[in-house]
């Protein structure tokens, strides 16, 4: 059931740790390494999500953490260039990919948003953070103030208030991609302002991370490398059937 529902709800998907192999050969060719490449991560805040850092941080070296609730690019310029000035840069050339993936879990009957964690009892849910802006999209019109309590969801309501009517309430899978298009946008407009493609490289991997019962997979939405000012697409085989 869960397999079904994730063909049903998304074109490509990936076993994490595949993928992330996957996007390191990808990269190797256009000559971005572990040794000349810094990795900067956004992804929720979630202790399921932390997988996929642990297997970037292998692949490429310690990871510039960009990650906040629901994985919102909340690190803004300052956390865009300080990741950028800790780039190796012994040839000349500074390379930096960034890995942005807000999350969903999807249980074992295919229930969106369920998930199960180690140590309780009953079932819980992913992203807790978009789940808790759902519920109050239901019931009216989000509350976009600055709530110093609670500043990161306020920033995210404020945020994603710009990209959702009143009359058109997502469900949580939908909200999910507005929220993975509004991080890769903020990422994106950010990036246009402080990288100076004459002299830096650079990658974006952006799509959604998805807890299934048995691992952690990705649903890639957008992944390319500007490398000497030329966007170039990145392509990686298909995912083996499951079985
Ligand atoms: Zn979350």
């Amino acid at each position: 059931m869960f397999l079904e529902v994730l063909g049903r709800y998304f074109n490509e998907v990936h076993p994490e740790e595949e993928f992330v192999d996957q996007t390191y050969n990808a990269l190797s060719e256009l000559n971005f390494s572990a040794e000349n490449t810094i990795a900067c991560i956004g992804v929720c805040r979630d202790e399921i999500s932390q997988p996929l850092v642990e297997l970037i941080n292998d692949r490429w070296g310690y990871a510039f953490n960009m990650s906040s609730l629901a994985g919102m690019f909340l690190a803004g310029l300052t956390g865009l260039k300080a990741s950028m000035h800790h780039a190796p840069n012994m040839d000349g050339k500074e390379r930096y990919i960034f890995y942005s993936f807000p999350h969903i879990a999807i249980d074992g009957s295919g229930k969106i948003g369920v998930c199960n964690r180690v140590g309780r009892e009953s079932e819980s849910s992913a992203c807790g953070a978009l789940g808790a802006i759902q519920k109050e999209l239901t019931a009216g019109p989000l509350n976009t103030e600055l709530d110093n309590d609670d500043i990161e969801l306020s920033l995210m309501k404020s945020r994603l208030a710009r990209e959702i009517t009143d009359r058109d309430i997502p469900d949580l899978l939908e909200l999910t991609k507005v929220v993975q298009k509004a991080i890769q946008d903020d990422l994106e407009a950010a990036l246009s302002k402080v990288v100076d493609p004459g002299k830096c490289d650079y990658a974006v991997i952006a799509g959604i991370q998805i807890h299934g019962p048995d691992q952690n997979y990705i649903s890639p939405v957008s992944m390319y490398a500007i490398v000497e000012g030329e966007r170039q697409e990145l392509e990686i085989a298909p995912a083996a059937k499951q079985a």
